[in-house]
């Protein structure tokens, strides 16, 4: 890889590309690990779907990453087996699924996987930034406890321009 150290805003050089493809390594690792410890396996469909988002700093389609898989050459997955890679890294805690775009993105935050979470989705790049909730949930839950209302689950997404494509 060609070093460049002009700042651009290049979709491809964004911080958001250079973070992923830097964790990427070790993210791969840690899910085996994990996966080990917790008598699952990361199968080679499983490890190539991870790999395949830890590859793209912007959310996935299912769709793309048959095409992708297509792409570097290996048999393309039928779409119902992407669905259940995909669920099975859901469960996991290896990735998140982007509710309002309906995709996929690797998780680098080595959290829970049914912890809450704001997700950060940039217009400009395409990387999606996340952080924990904090008090919006106490919020929602104030707000629902007034309705009546009981949540089972609550999906936080903003849309808007990350830190660096703003600079
Ligand atoms: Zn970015
Ligand atoms: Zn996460
Ligand atoms: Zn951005």
């Amino acid at each position: 890889m060609v070093h460049d150290n002009h700042h651009h805003h290049h979709e491809d050089h964004c911080a958001h590309a250079q973070d992923q493809a830097a964790r990427a390594p070790l993210a791969l690792v840690a899910a085996e690990e994990c996966c080990a410890a917790r008598g699952e396996k990361l199968t080679p469909l499983r490890r190539t779907v991870l790999e395949a988002l830890y590859a793209s700093h912007r959310p996935v389609s299912a769709y793309d990453l048959i095409e992708r898989i297509a792409a570097s050459g290996q048999k393309p997955p039928a779409p119902v087996t992407i669905y259940r890679t995909l669920d099975f890294l859901r469960a996991q805690g290896f990735i998140h699924r982007l509710e309002s775009l309906n995709a996929f993105i690797a998780c680098p935050a080595a959290h829970r996987p049914d912890e809450p979470v704001v997700f950060m989705i940039c217009e400009t790049c395409g990387g999606v930034d996340e952080a924990a909730p904090g008090p919006v949930l106490a919020a929602l839950k104030a707000a629902a406890d007034q309705q009546g209302f009981t949540p089972a689950r609550s999906v936080i997404e903003m849309t808007g321009c990350c830190s660096h494509c703003r600079r």
